[in-house]
């Protein structure tokens, strides 16, 4: 058992990490505030291999794992510059075509998520499913060869930045007539693809969207893999997502922490530091402790689903987000409270990150939802809905 990561994945978070610094958090904000996107960072970040260390070598990328794809977000999101998109499109997208994409669908999108021309954004989530994702009534039908998609989305991240979407629907099962998942690729331009931003209380530089998609006729080809396999395809995705959720949190955590801890060694309001007042100085090292945590479980979930272990690493990557999104909150929160007024300060960077963090106890996936999926399949304990 290893418990240091690689000499590669070490070189690799440092270049990310002088990447991201080189931008830093006061980049990223006035994105955020101004309605604007991290377009030079992820162009960058993609030219440099970094968006595609997951990639298949085969298709230009790094051929690595979802442990490296989690290092190099952890790493934007510690320098201060989060990248949301970073979760969906090379985690979620790269992954599922990756895995179960016909050829042609690996050769049309793989390269461009190996240098970070392609985007992709994934939409689940609806407005009257929410959470219960057996509920999604998005739904294809065939017409001749093509397919006729129409639904609803709501919360999708970044589509205004996306080339296509990775819509999860519905098809009716031949022979049962019963519905069954399938996951199609929307190009954004489509006839019939609609997408509103929906206004929300954030500082993200990407966005969310309710997405409209009114009888839009795909080809054949824009059905990911089999019609039969989707269900396993889905959990190929998922896995990811959460371990890059996950990543993402202990990033920011990282980050609110650096800058809690650096202030409350300078700043001295008594004679002395406010770090050696143990009402800050414990909150602080219990973050430091629930970091390290979240950050072990963050890895063991990506080693284990880069080992090819879906069902070890689902456990895991559920655990992982959850504590990841907690430490998040309590870093972000600790750090405003050590800087006092100057923690709502713009200059201090920090207010930025509130509602951020707070998105990781709701998305991808619910606090309470992954407390269920612990209770029930770690547990044993009886299903409570
Ligand atoms: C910033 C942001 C970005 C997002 N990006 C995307 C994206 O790119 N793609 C995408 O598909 N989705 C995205 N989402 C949607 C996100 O995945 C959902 O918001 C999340 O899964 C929760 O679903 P919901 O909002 O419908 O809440 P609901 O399902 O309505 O749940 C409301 C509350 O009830 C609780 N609850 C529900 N059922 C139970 C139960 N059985 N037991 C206990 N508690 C329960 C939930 O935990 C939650 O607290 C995003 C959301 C946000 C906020």
């Amino acid at each position: 058992m290893e418990f240091v990561e690689p000499v590669e994945r070490q070189e690799l978070r440092k270049a990310v990490a002088d990447l991201a610094r080189s931008y830093g958090h006061e980049y990223y904000a006035e994105k955020a505030r101004g309605g604007g996107h991290t377009t030079e960072l992820w162009d960058e970040a993609g030219r440099l291999g970094y968006l595609g260390v997951s990639v298949p070598e085969e298709y230009g990328g790094g051929g690595a794992g979802i442990g490296d794809l989690a290092a190099v977000c952890e790493e934007f999101c510690a320098a201060g510059t989060p990248m949301l998109l970073m979760v969906v499109s090379p985690a979620i997208c790269a992954t599922v075509i990756a895995r179960y994409g016909t050829d042609e669908q690996k050769k049309q999108w793989l390269p461009g998520f190996a240098n970070g021309s392609v985007r992709m954004a994934f939409g689940i989530t609806e407005p009257d499913a929410g959470s219960n994702s057996h509920r999604i009534t998005t739904t294809a039908r065939r017409d001749g060869s093509d397919w006729i998609l129409s639904g609803r989305k709501v919360f999708i991240s970044g589509v205004d930045e996306a080339d296509a979407v990775l819509i999860v629907g519905r098809t009716e099962d031949a022979k049962t007539g019963r519905l069954k998942p399938a996951l199609y690729i929307v190009p954004t331009d489509t006839p019939g693809f609609e997408y509103k931003q929906i206004p929300m209380d954030l500082v993200s530089a990407d966005k969310q969207f309710g997405l409209f998609l009114d009888d839009v006729r795909l080809p054949a080809e824009a059905l990911v893999g089999s019609e039969d396999a989707a269900i396993a395809q889905l959990f190929a995705g998922l896995n990811p997502e959460r371990i890059m959720g996950a990543s993402f949190s202990v990033g920011i955590a990282r980050y609110a922490l650096a800058k809690g801890v650096a202030y409350a060694k300078e700043r001295s309001v008594f004679g002395v530091p406010i770090g050696s007042h143990q009402g800050l100085a414990h909150p602080l090292a219990q973050v430091k402790i629930e970091l390290e945590l979240a950050k072990l479980m963050t890895q063991k979930a990506a080693a284990l689903y880069d080992s090819g272990d879906d069902f070890g690493a689902g456990e895991a990557a559920n655990m992982a987000k959850y504590a990841g999104a907690e430490v998040a909150i309590r870093a972000v929160d600790q750090a405003v409270q050590v800087h006092g007024g100057n923690g709502l300060a713009t200059e201090y960077g920090l207010g930025t990150l509130l509602g951020a963090v707070r998105v990781g106890r709701i998305a991808p996936v619910s606090r309470e939802m992954v407390l269920n999926f612990v209770a029930q399949h770690s547990l044993g304990l009886p299903k409570s809905y």
